[in-house]
């Protein structure tokens, strides 16, 4: 039995489960919100995680390792590593490219240190998984001093979900992972579409930030980034057109809000915004499967995952419809078929596997620590 306590710290939160990596069940779970703010649940990171370890009682006692989630790994973290000082100042280097991200992981991660001396920390990183781009991939066409100053580069994110759910894909296929073309399609709040061949990231829709890509809950995804000029020259201040592009964009800017449950049923309704936000939305995803599939120079399988891929069917077949002439077909029955099981949905014998994974970011965090420091 194999415990490992994974930490999810924000600003002004930390998420955390104590995972068995071996049964892979959630042993407990919680949340302390607020921190910092009249009425929270602690005053800061170093107070929260002793609430936390309060609240573990003597589970704490069974804790093998602390996986961290850190949004931004740079250039610098290919892999999940064990932390150490250095690695703390490694977050910290690297932290101008996620400022309200990797601050509060490290806070988090400081705290949990200090709480939890005497078991490794292990910090898993969002961006990890796509530093296997090939440079054509990860490299944007812009002044390449500027571009080597600021670390300007696709970076990607969702790593994490991506590897876990290719290799669920793999097991569900019954074949090697390395011998796999796959579009994993992570649809949720936040959605990231990656082209993975062999079990390594080859390409991604996110960049620089999580910004990029496709049309997401408040994100813009890809726009010309023209329109950023243009909205400056009309008197947009910088943080105006940050607010617009990261938090009123998306479906919320398209439909009015920015739960996908909401936007589907207002177009059942013949709102006509929402109708629209659906088709830029499906448009924006078959944008990437076909990019990927030349990218990729063949496909096994593309697999739908996160909260909108795994639990809405409509949207799946939306999101493929009319690509049957690349051998991409959805069967209806399967489709619709309820399940929390990672499955197939593709007919019987179609040349390219549709595959619905459930994603498991904690889990996948935990395996991580769990395999580092076995
Ligand atoms: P996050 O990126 O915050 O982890 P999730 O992966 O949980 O987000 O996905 C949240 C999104 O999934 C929301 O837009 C929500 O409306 C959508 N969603 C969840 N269930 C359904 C469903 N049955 N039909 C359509 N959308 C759904």
């Amino acid at each position: 039995m194999v415990r490992v306590f994974v930490v999810n710290s924000g600003s002004s939160s930390i998420k955390y489960q104590l995972v068995d990596v071996v049964s892979e069940k959630v042993v407990l779970s919680g949340l302390l919100e607020r921190l910092g703010q009249p009425g929270g649940d602690a005053a800061d990171h170093e107070s929260g995680m002793r609430v936390v370890l309060d609240r573990l009682g003597s589970e704490a006692a069974s804790i093998a390792a602390v996986g961290h989630r850190v949004v931004h790994g740079g250039s610098v973290f290919t892999a999940p590593v064990v932390i150490d000082d250095a690695v703390e100042a490694g977050i910290q280097t690297v932290s101008a490219l996620a400022p309200l991200h990797n601050p509060a992981n490290l806070a988090g991660i400081r705290a949990a240190r200090l709480a939890l001396p005497s078991v490794p920390h292990v910090a898993v990183f969002d961006t990890a998984f796509h530093q296997s781009m090939p440079a054509a991939a990860a490299t944007y066409a812009i002044d390449r001093a500027v571009s080597a100053e600021h670390g300007i580069r696709r970076y990607g994110f969702h790593g994490t979900s991506h590897q876990f759910v290719a290799g669920r894909a793999a097991a569900l296929l019954g074949r090697p992972l390395a011998s796999l073309k796959l579009i994993v399609l992570h649809l949720g709040n936040g959605s990231s579409a990656a082209a993975i061949d062999g079990g390594r990231s080859i390409d991604t829709s996110m960049g620089l930030t999580p910004l990029a890509g496709l049309v997401m809950g408040t994100r813009s995804g890809d726009v010309d980034p023209g329109v950023l000029l243009h909205l400056q020259r009309a008197g947009l201040s910088g943080a105006e057109v940050d607010a617009l592009l990261n938090s009123r964009s998306g479906l919320l800017g398209l439909a009015g809000s920015a739960d996908m449950r909401d936007v589907t049923a207002a177009a059942a309704a013949g709102d006509a915004d929402a109708e629209l936000a659906l088709d830029v939305w499906a448009h924006r995803i078959r944008h990437y499967v076909g990019a990927y599939l030349a990218q990729l120079g063949g496909l096994d399988a593309v697999v739908f995952t996160a909260g909108i891929g795994e639990n809405a069917a409509d949207l799946r077949a939306r999101a493929l419809d009319g690509l049957g002439h690349l051998g991409l077909a959805i069967d209806a029955d399967r489709n619709g078929a309820p399940s929390r099981e990672a499955r197939v949905i593709s007919p019987e014998g179609a040349p390219v596997a549709v595959l619905v994974v459930p994603t498991n970011e904690e889990l996948a965090i935990a395996q991580a620590a769990a395999a580092l420091v076995a």
